[in-house]
């Protein structure tokens, strides 16, 4: 009997559904490697390993099931394993709650373990601990050596890059050197970033996000009373859920056809009138419209991707992206209170002046510059995409020996739709694949679980059977 063996970098949630996926469906002899360098993300990856307080899901319990074919299965599991969790679930689960995301990097790692236990014979799990420096194509029955930190290598036929998301890139300033600084927290996502700050020091987050909006929970939760600036190009927050939403039929049909961003936007807009009209939300329209935006996205021209980054990405994402009402609730009330101040702003520069920092900004519409004196800043940009900016060992690898390259528009890189990586001819590479966020770029709508689910289970098909099962998000 043939020998499989898979070798997945990165255990966030793409590479631990893909290894579930695997081990659930395999039926001969195989060896998963699930490898990640940090302990405390694996099954988890930045979004489901934070353990600041006040970090909860953005999307309501009822539609984060990994399995889409079990849609109360992660329902069904809160409700099971609520009595463990008396602190952070202390009121009975509804469809509706937005649970901590630890709770949910808890369920990923339950729900491998099972998987795990269920494996045929012959196909088991291998969890390494480690960081990949290296993956380097070799000979015929072993394609690739994954190369490890501790000077080790596995040798695997296949390989997926599950890299996830690259910490946030610095913001282009003069006086670089401030991001050598002690005050300068250059990821929103680690533990430890709030601990150095002064409960009634002013503190700058840089970006509006959904991550923005989480730290301020954070500070919030740890009793922060100092002044919270936030400056974004836009200072556009992000939209509040309306969890009893009645779901929208949109007709597929009407978005089949090439639009051009503005048209596309033109169509939205008439369709949230007439939904209006009809008694739904227009947040029921945004959700309608998730499964064509692959293939409005795909028929964009170079020009038109860039015109829509530029100019409708920003209103798209904060309607999009939304969070929950108590989130919302919270910034209102700490915007009427004065603790905190969104401003539409770009960055200048930022100085290092003793224990403070001097942030130079510019609002929107001003010609002039101000200055905010504040503790820490704290940058919640969001992900770098850029993997030609990527200081990382292992993707600097991967581009010099052209294992990965960027798309055009550097917001990940070049694959197929059923995530095989392609060179710089554009042809596939053999038995080497990714998903999930490096997919952006050909998918736009790649980062959250409801994509990366069908991703992760197209790809263990197509690595165990040679083709992926479920539709493909491109016509
Ligand atoms: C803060 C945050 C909150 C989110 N909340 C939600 C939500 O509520 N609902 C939703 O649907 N989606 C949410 N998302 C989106 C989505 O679920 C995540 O983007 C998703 O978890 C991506 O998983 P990933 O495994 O691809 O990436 P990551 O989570 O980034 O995992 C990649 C892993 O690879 C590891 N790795 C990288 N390089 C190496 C190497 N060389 N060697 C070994 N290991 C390596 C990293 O350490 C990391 O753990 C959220 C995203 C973020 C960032």
């Amino acid at each position: 009997m043939d020998h499989t063996s898979i070798a997945i970098v990165g255990g966030g949630l793409s590479g631990t559904l893909t290894a579930i996926h695997l081990l659930r469906t395999a039926r001969e002899a195989t060896t998963v490697y699930l490898i990640e360098k940090e302990p405390r993300k694996m099954h988890r990856g930045v979004a489901y390993s934070s353990s600041l307080p006040f970090q909860p899901l953005n999307v309501p319990a009822a539609r984060m099931t990994l399995f889409p074919e079990m849609p109360h299965h992660f329902l069904d599991w809160l409700t099971e394993h609520q009595p463990v969790y008396p602190t952070l679930l202390p009121d009975p689960i509804s469809p509706d709650s937005f649970v901590p995301r630890c709770v949910f990097g808890d369920y990923v790692e339950d729900c491998l373990a099972v998987a795990e236990a269920d494996a045929l014979k012959g196909v088991r799990l291998v969890r390494l601990t480690q960081e990949v420096l290296a993956v380097e194509k070799r000979g015929k029955n072993y394609s690739f050596a994954v190369s490890l930190r501790n000077g080790s290598q596995v040798m695997a036929q296949k390989v997926v890059l599950a890299l996830g998301n690259l910490p946030p890139a610095d913001l282009p300033i003069p006086n670089k050197a401030f991001y050598q600084s002690p005050l300068y927290k250059a990821s929103p996502w680690s533990p430890e970033i709030l601990n150095a700050l002064p409960a009634h020091a002013p503190v700058l987050l840089l970006g509006s996000s959904l991550t923005m909006v989480d730290l301020v929970g954070s500070l919030v939760k740890k009793g922060h009373q100092g002044k919270i600036y936030v400056v974004s190009r836009h200072g556009l927050l992000p939209q509040t859920h309306q969890v009893d939403a009645v779901p929208y039929p949109l007709a597929p049909v009407r978005l089949q056809r090439p639009l051009s961003p503005l048209k596309a936007m033109r169509l939205l807009r008439k369709e949230v009138r007439k939904a209006a009209q009809e008694g739904y939300a227009w947040h029921s329209v945004v959700d309608a419209l998730r499964d064509s935006l692959s293939g409005i996205w795909h028929n964009f021209s170079f020009q038109e991707k860039k015109q829509f980054l530029r100019h409708v990405k920003p209103y798209w994402e904060i309607h999009r992206h939304r969070m929950p009402l108590a989130s919302s609730l919270m910034l209102r009330q700490l915007q009427e209170k004065g603790q905190l101040e969104v401003k539409a702003a770009s960055l200048v520069d930022l100085h290092a002046n003793g224990k403070m920092v001097h942030a130079e900004i510019r609002e929107r519409g001003n010609t002039g510059t101000q200055i905010l004196e504040v503790a820490m800043v704290i940058n919640c940009t969001g992900p770098l995409c850029d993997y030609t900016k990527s200081k990382d060992p292992l993707v600097q690898q991967l581009l010099s020996e052209g294992l990965i390259c960027p798309d055009d528009l550097k917001m990940g890189v070049t694959a197929t739709p059923a995530g095989n990586l392609l060179n710089a001819e554009g042809l596939p590479i053999e038995n080497l694949f990714t998903l999930g966020p490096p997919l952006k770029g050909l998918l736009y709508e790649s980062t959250a679980l409801r994509e990366i689910r069908h991703q992760a289970a197209s790809l263990a098909s197509l690595l165990l059977f040679g083709e992926a099962m479920l539709e493909a998000a491109l016509p």
